[in-house]
């Protein structure tokens, strides 16, 4: 097998600073730098000449067109390709020409992607603007090498119709906000808080010819009829288990496109179920790691193509299988390299740690409802809560140590000392060495790691984009309203005190170490008042809430007018989505699985009569028994049918999109529920020869 160079590989197809050093003059470079580094605006004459540098660069690596790359509220990228070719010239030669003005912006139609009602069709104009803070890549594959500009998505009458408009506006809130508390403890030296994001996928892997055996899967991205294996995941070997030959050469090509393109694919394992397995980054800026996040999906599918397999993204597509998320880490950073949720070995003594700590509390207590939604996505539905992904509830870990902290201020008024990790000792001739002050919390939706917040209620198909938002813009509304308060005091210090105290009493109750998948946990958290949204449906409501509204029309990051458009998209996508699923079913239980029972059916009837007629008077019980209980259960899935076909008809006559998508919850699917119940129960009797589709055990066991 061919070696590997990581280091020339890495970023060798990204328009990053050191392609920048080489190619732009040297007064063009610092320009380009300031605007990158601390967003001062491009001027005509640095973007006219960093064009034409990236033209020169990217024709010398094969690419024939470029792209404004964005993220349009469909949940995947988006790309249009141009070509740099000129107009031909009275000689009918063509020029490779790239200006300034097509780099910043393009104008790609914007009436075919959803905007939730924020402009109709004849008012289809939309632009895209050029993110110069997230490098330029190139894209490389069968339709050849693609120059991708990151940009934000907007309409004509400037409203964001995409993730990545409001992540930045929301990345300049808590820059500013970060600022104004790091002032207060004398810090004048740093220039900028950029939230560092880096993002755990996870995902499935399966083979491709089984995969289209398999119309749910292909229509929908899960199964929505299979019996469980006789083995599952109890035997726990496959998480961290050693990675299987196939799965290797995917997950080596699928580094190698990555490092290319200047994502830094850093950890691969295998997961908690059978063919599901991980790949985490390095965390980096917020939006370049939601651009890079939107890369990795991309490059899974395309070399699991590759490979005869087929990477599913889906967040369940297994039912009674581990489902998939994407666990979002997320941490403040400045610009000099702070961390402000850095503990520190001490933290009781840390005092900005803890009033970071203690904002951060408030903002999710406040805003648990808005940060659940941000993980809404209809694939999402079957994961959390489903006894393995985190719960639907919001709940924030903090581990051991700093929950003794928590626990002094709240009972004492201050905290006077840290518990500390102290020495493991693992025995042998082996060194000890020093654990962390906390172990790990499995479990929680909102867990402290260290240095950093992990969110784990993202779902895997879905882009993170949305839940950073949502922690940006909360904690910088916190961070904002503490500012305003200890910025006016008198005596700092005290008023330092005085507030962690108060916001680490007011929102105790977000805080829980303990089992958040329990059912204890969940009538705790009820007696608590914290929200327990547990279908998108519910969810959806928080993001036109009041305060929602508030909190972002304060930092410019919504409207609510957008925010409105977005809950529409929404309630749209899970009624869509729901549909598919409702005729999807319909389709298979009617044209594959029926007809498949009816011949077994026939089999067994046959077998029956066959036996009886021989005269001997043989035991025919088997044989009875078999063709009672398979036609009884035919009897029901035929009637299950029908009541799934009445409900999945019905609800396309409900205009109202928010009723319409709680309709389809809570009458299309318990509909499609109780059509799975006896089929899956069918698949367990009929000859294995028979059913029309491969099963579990085959899917994810057989790679
Ligand atoms: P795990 O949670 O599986 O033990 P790690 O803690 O090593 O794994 O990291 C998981 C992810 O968190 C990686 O993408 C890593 O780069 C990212 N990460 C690490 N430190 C930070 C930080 N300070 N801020 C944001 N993300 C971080
Ligand atoms: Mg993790």
């Amino acid at each position: 097998m061919q070696n590997i160079n990581v280091s020339e590989i890495f970023g060798s197809n990204v328009f990053n600073d050191t392609v920048m050093r080489e190619r732009l003059s040297e007064q063009v470079y610092a320009d380009f730098r300031r605007c990158i580094d601390e967003g001062a605006e491009l001027s005509k004459d640095t973007a006219n000449a960093v064009a034409s540098a990236m033209k020169d660069w990217a024709i010398e690596k094969g690419v024939t067109h470029y792209s404004h790359w964005f993220q349009p509220l469909t949940g995947v990228t988006a790309e249009k390709h141009d070509s740099f070719i000129s107009a031909p010239d009275a000689h009918g030669k063509v020029i490779m020409e790239f200006k300034g003005k097509e780099l910043i912006k393009g104008e790609p139609d914007a009436s075919s992607f959803p905007s939730g009602g924020l402009r109709s069709t004849f008012e289809a104009r939309g632009y895209t603007a050029w993110d110069y803070t997230s490098p330029a890549f190139i894209k490389e594959d069968a339709a050849g090498a693609i120059l991708c500009i990151p940009t934000a998505f907007c309409s004509y009458t400037g409203e964001a119709l995409d993730k990545k408009t409001p992540l930045l506006r929301s990345m300049e809130a808590i820059d500013k906000q970060s600022l104004r508390i790091l002032r207060l403890f004398g810090n004048t030296t740093s220039k900028k808080v950029t939230p560092s994001v880096g993002p755990e996928q996870e995902y499935f892997i399966v083979d491709k010819k089984k995969y289209l055996q398999r119309k749910d899967l292909v229509f929908t991205g899960r199964t929505l009829f299979g019996a469980m294996p006789p083995k599952g995941q109890e035997m726990e070997d496959h998480y961290f288990g050693s990675i299987r030959e196939r799965i290797g050469a995917f997950m080596k090509e699928v580094n190698v496109e990555l490092w290319k393109m200047g994502v830094t694919a850093k950890t691969q394992h295998n997961e908690a179920a059978p063919a599901q397995h991980e790949l985490a980054p390095i965390y980096a800026k917020a939006n370049v790691a939601v651009d890079n996040n939107q890369l990795v999906i991309e490059v899974l599918k395309k070399v699991a193509d590759r490979h005869g397999l087929t990477c599913l993204l889906h967040e369940k597509p297994f039912a009674g299988v581990n489902g998939s998320g994407k666990h979002n880490n997320w941490s403040l950073t400045t610009d000099d390299g702070i961390n402000l949720l850095e503990p520190g070995k001490t933290p009781h003594e840390n005092i900005q740690f803890l009033l970071v700590l203690t904002c951060i509390m408030r903002a999710v207590d406040r805003h648990a409802a808005l940060l659940r939604e941000s993980a809404a996505d209809v694939g999402n539905e079957h994961r959390l809560g489903a006894a393995e992904a985190p719960p639907a509830i919001i709940s924030m870990f903090l581990g051991e140590q700093l929950e003794d902290v928590i626990w002094q201020l709240v009972n004492t008024g201050s905290a006077t000392s840290s518990t500390q990790g102290g020495k493991l000792r693992i025995g042998g001739n082996l060194p000890a060495f020093s654990k962390d002050a906390t172990d790990r919390n499995r479990t929680s939706p909102f867990a402290f790691t260290g240095n950093k917040f992990e969110f784990r209620m993202v779902g895997s198909a879905d882009s993170v984009a949305s839940a950073n938002i949502v922690l940006n813009a909360i904690v910088a509304e916190v961070f904002c309203e503490t500012a305003d308060i200890l910025e006016k005091a008198d005596n700092l210090d005290l008023a330092i005190h005085d507030i962690i105290k108060k916001y680490a009493v007011e929102h105790q109750r977000i805080i829980f170490n303990g089992n958040g998948y329990s059912e204890e946990w969940v009538k705790e958290a009820e007696r608590r008042g914290l929200p327990n949204l547990k279908s998108m449906v519910d969810a959806i409501p928080a993001l036109v809430a009041e305060d929602t509204v508030a909190l972002f029309e304060k930092f410019s990051i919504f409207t609510r007018t957008e925010l409105e458009s977005r809950a529409e998209i929404q309630y749209e996508a899970y009624a869509k989505a729901t549909n598919i699923e409702a005729l999807t079913m319909i389709d298979m239980a009617r044209k594959q699985i029926i007809p498949a029972v009816v011949r077994y059916i026939t089999v067994l009837a046959d077998s029956y009569n066959s036996v009886k007629n021989t005269g001997l008077n043989l035991d025919s019980s088997a044989q009875e028994e078999m063709l009672t209980e398979v036609s009884k259960l035919l009897g029901e899935t035929k009637r299950a049918l029908k009541v799934l076909e009445d409900e999945a008809y019905a609800v396309k006559k409900i205009e109202n999109m928010e009723l319409r998508a709680r309709t389809y919850l809570e009458k299309v699917m318990p509909a499609m529920a109780a059509l799975r119940a006896p089929v899956d129960k069918l698949e367990m009797l009929v000859d294995k020869s028979m059913w029309p589709m491969p099963s579990y055990g085959d899917l994810i066991f057989e790679v």
